[in-house]
């Protein structure tokens, strides 16, 4: 079995826009934006006015072209509850619904998070794995709070 995607050795490389150098995110977070972003040390730019919100090389993900908030860029967009894969609380909501309450966003999280896949700490605004907001939005969805 092949363990997780190590990029450790990788040197990380300045935005082509503004020369800033960010983390390196890999592939999985740019896929939700780009299905057909080749494999490779993707990097994020965290810089606030810069447009470009992924790099690999000279091709960039830039705000225009995301389908939701990433970090603390794109916030005309629909804000996420996991911001790695970019899934929204609409969307776990569809998912409950499709799978009979059993939630096959949080699974396929789970799942990414064991091969070090996600980058919540560079792309969550809060710094933190988004897995706690995921099962919380979850519960709040298949038992809403009563209102008193
Ligand atoms: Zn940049």
């Amino acid at each position: 079995m092949s363990s997780c995607c190590s990029t450790s050795d990788t040197d990380a490389q300045p935005c082509p826009k503004c020369g800033q150098v960010g983390p390196i995110v890999g592939t999985a977070p740019v896929r939700p934006h780009r299905p057909g972003a080749v494999d490779g040390d993707w990097q994020h730019c965290a810089n606030e006015p810069c447009e470009v919100i992924f790099h690999l090389g000279a091709d960039t993900v830039e705000t225009d072209s995301v389908s939701t908030q990433v970090g603390l860029k794109a916030t005309d967009k629909a804000t996420p509850v996991c911001f790695c894969f970019a899934h929204t609380a609409d969307a776990l909501g569809e998912d409950l619904a499709a799978n009979n309450g059993v939630s096959e966003i949080k699974a396929s999280i789970k799942a990414a998070v064991a091969n070090s896949e996600c980058a919540c700490e560079h792309l969550n605004p809060s710094g933190n794995c988004c897995l706690a907001d995921v099962h919380r939005t979850l519960k709040s969805i298949a038992q809403p709070t009563p209102v008193s």
